[in-house]
């Protein structure tokens, strides 16, 4: 019998009930009790569902209240000597400290799961870290689902993960040296899990996706024979890559059963077939738990037998990885096109499809013949949908050539004509794109979404703000303007709405962190630009002032990066399709006079795979894509991108092969550590490092933006630099809006008084 399992299911609920609760509780509203209760409510509802769709084995500890590695620091007792844990259990309290910071002391810091749009808390480590086991709300779990007749199996960060995933702050020190005394406090856990009942555990170890030092390998060897003959069997679970690199020394790991992720590398399989261990169970990632397609289940369950006549008994079914990357149910879709609906499945939808292949398996297909066949349907009608095709994109796609990757001339000669037009002083100082999005804003949006405000109350609204941000900017004194973005209420639903290929979702949320979640757009055909996106709002902008003033877009890379995204073609594809679109609107922009136009790419690394023997391929199609939607330009308009992270030294030469005239980038929060890749590679065109951080309330004195520019003048010539916060300004307030970019403005003018006086002690001298 091949038994079917899940890796975990989102925790945040169908309709955010875990939001709202952890966000009541913060303000206040409701006590820990009260939090308490409602979280058992949600993972009771989970695990109903979950047996519900069918599944043999279904997964406990996966639920969090703020994130799964966090967790893992509670229940293994490794807060930060900063937060004065003590001995004792680590409750509610420290819990929500860690992740959210305190008076007086700064929170934890958080960072992307692997290459998914979750975040998670980072531990960190010093010789001081000691583990225990400091929290029984695992433990308490499992005894919740044992209550409802569940017999749970136990999800755990694996001991690798949770120390590579974490940071040494101690110089000198290697997180590494833990582990010896951290598999003893594993040992324990297993020990207390197994009294409790539970016969196996999942440990996540997804660092094996990734490119694996040699002491990481052997200390994974050393750490499962220490785990070798607890009291549980072990799954040792893997996902988002291919780990057939390390397929000899899985299988001969003393645990019970590998998983591994045929979705994103389903040419592992054959390895992993090839004479796997006796007595080991293989778990096989076949339904895509990152994505929110149908499965073709003819096509897995030919997969699966052919996996079944090698492994018999062994063979397990699953997700390719933990669901709290999806929505969760697909029924509560109740305005999407029908059509759609069809082609998709969510959380509760793929976890019936599991169990639908695991009957395949067990009675053979007669017994899901039917099922088989509206699944096989379903695939065949969007492939032949008249919505997913375009002939036209599909065509100029055909007809595009090098030469659409191409400006007219190279940069320095674009400079020379840009200065010309625009003659923007040294040092010019702009904003990233959006201001404040007050409440009048929003509720303006909304009623207009609601029918409420018609077309021309709507434009007058927004036509206010604009206004309003224009007065700002000159009051302030900014050298290039921009419109303020109060249209928009997210730079990918925006343009995505107003594209044909594009579908939205009611409840289609995903965490991001903690209580908070992104909505991604699906992007499920050719993607087709009926008539102009921005240019009304941005021509109006302009004619409000004698300053330039941006056209403001969000780039292909980024628009395909935060949508859920088709898989009957290659993203490099559907890139260069939202590509062209842009391209138009880049040309209807700078028809309609506009001579400086911004295309954010704040998603660009994140589309870097997780193996770096593959990051040339998705390079090379990314900056192709940026290329061809800003290239159709004359010489004189003046490209900008803004990208909103810091670790980019490591693909600054393809950064600079964007070709923009102009980025602007983060560097704030590392005051300007980024500077240091500009010391080897030489950025070729001009470049805004953020000199303050809009994330956080703090306005810096203007000494301080001051300091930081005269850093970046070390390393880039002054004549390539601009002045400009981080990222757009729309959670800040106006008050903190106008006075943080004054100072900067005054830093600049301080700064461009220095250059001049400095140049003119080089002429006399
Ligand atoms: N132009 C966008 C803004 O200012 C950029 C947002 C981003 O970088 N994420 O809001
Ligand atoms: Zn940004």
């Amino acid at each position: 019998m091949a038994l079917t399992h899940n890796l975990g299911f989102p925790r945040i609920g169908e309709r955010r009930e875990l939001k709202q609760t952890l966000e009541a509780f913060w303000r206040g509203d409701i006590d820990d009790k009260q939090l308490q209760i409602k979280a058992a409510e949600l993972r009771r509802h989970h695990w109903i569902l979950q047996r519900e769709a069918g599944l043999d084995l279904i997964p406990a500890g996966d639920f969090a209240l703020y994130d799964q590695m966090l967790n893992m620091t509670a229940l293994l007792g490794a807060a930060p000597a900063r937060f004065n844990a003590g001995n004792d259990e680590i409750g509610l309290d420290l819990y929500f400290a860690m992740a959210r910071g305190t008076a007086s002391q700064p929170a934890m810091e958080m960072t992307k799961w692997f290459d998914t749009n979750y975040h998670y808390i980072v531990p960190e480590f010093d010789a001081h870290t000691r583990f225990r086991i400091a929290s029984s709300q695992l433990f308490r779990e499992v005894a919740e689902a044992m209550a409802l007749g569940i017999s749970p199996k136990v999800v755990l960060v694996g001991p690798l993960t949770y120390l590579y995933l974490g940071k040494e702050t101690e110089p000198g020190f290697n997180r590494l040296d833990l582990l010896t005394q951290l598999l003893p406090v594993y040992r324990e856990i297993l020990a207390r899990l197994a009294s409790l009942g539970v016969e196996w555990v999942q440990m996540d170890e997804p660092l094996l996706a990734l490119d694996l030092e040699d002491d990481w390998l052997s200390a994974l060897d050393h750490a499962y024979a220490a785990l070798d003959g607890a009291e549980t069997k072990l799954l040792l679970t893997t996902y988002f890559e291919a780990v057939d690199n390390h397929a000899a020394r899985l299988k001969k790991l003393p645990v019970d059963g590998l998983h591994i992720d045929l979705c994103r590398a389903p040419d592992q399989l054959d390895i992993f077939l090839e004479s796997y261990p006796i007595g080991k169970i293989l778990s096989l990632g076949i339904i895509d738990g990152r994505n929110i397609w149908r499965a073709d289940l003819a096509q897995a369950l030919t997969t699966l037998s052919r996996a079944q006549s090698t492994l018999g008994e062994r063979l397990w079914i699953a997700p390719s990885c933990s669901l709290l990357h999806c929505p969760v149910d697909l029924e509560l879709e109740t305005r999407l096109d029908s059509e759609i609906k069809n082609w998709l499945a969510f959380s509760v939808q793929k976890l019936q499809e599991v169990s639908i292949l695991g009957q395949g398996l067990n009675q053979g297909q007669d017994a899901i013949r039917e099922k088989l066949d509206a699944s096989t349907r379903a695939r065949q009608e969007r492939r032949e949908s008249p919505r997913n095709h375009n002939p036209v994109m599909q065509e100029r796609l055909q007809r595009l050539t090098q030469n659409d990757s191409q400006r007219t001339s190279p940069f320095a000669v674009r400079q020379v004509l840009q200065q010309q037009r625009f003659q923007l002083p040294d040092l010019p100082t702009t904003t990233i794109g959006s201001f404040p999005q007050t409440s009048e804003i929003r509720q303006a949006r909304a009623a207009f979404r609601k029918g409420e405000i018609g077309n021309l109350q709507y434009l007058e609204a927004m036509r206010k703000e604009i206004q309003l941000a224009i007065s700002k900017q000159e009051e302030i004194g900014l050298d290039v303007f921009v419109h303020g973005e109060a249209e928009r209420n997210d730079m990918v639903e925006y343009f995505g709405e107003q594209l044909c290929g594009y579908a939205f979702t009611e409840n289609g949320w995903v965490q991001s962190y903690g209580s908070r979640c992104v909505k991604p757009p699906i992007l499920h055909g050719d993607i087709y630009r009926p008539e102009s996106m921005t240019v009304d709002w941005i021509q109006y902008a302009q004619s409000q002032t004698t300053k330039p003033v941006k056209g403001m877009l969000t780039g292909p890379v980024t628009m395909l990066m935060w949508s859920f995204v088709r898989d009957d073609q290659p993203r490099s594809t559907t890139a260069l399709q939202l590509a062209l679109a842009i391209r138009d609107e880049v040309a209807d922009l700078e028809r309609a006079g506009i001579g400086i136009i911004q295309i954010d790419e704040p998603a660009f690394r994140e589309g870097l795979p997780l193996k770096k023997a593959a990051w040339n391929e998705y390079l090379k199609w990314a900056v192709e894509a940026f290329r061809v939607s800003s290239s159709g330009v004359k010489d004189d308009t003046q490209i900008h991108t803004h990208m909103c992270y810091s670790e980019f030294n490591d693909i600054l030469p393809a950064i600079a092969d964007m070709g923009a005239d102009v980025i602007t980038i983060e560097t704030s929060r590392s005051r300007m550590e980024l500077l240091d890749g500009f010391g080897e590679f030489k950025y070729p065109n001009e470049i805004g490092p953020g000199v303050y951080d809009i994330h956080s309330p703090r306005i810096p004195e203007t000494g301080e933006m001051l300091e930081l520019l005269e850093k970046a003048c070390k390393v880039i010539n002054p004549k390539q630099l601009w002045v400009n916060p981080d990222c757009g300004l729309k959670t800040r307030s106006w008050p903190e809006v106008v006075t943080a970019l004054e100072r900067m403005v005054e830093a600049a003018r301080q700064l461009r008084a220095q250059i001049n006086i400095s140049q003119t002690e080089t002429i006399s001298a």
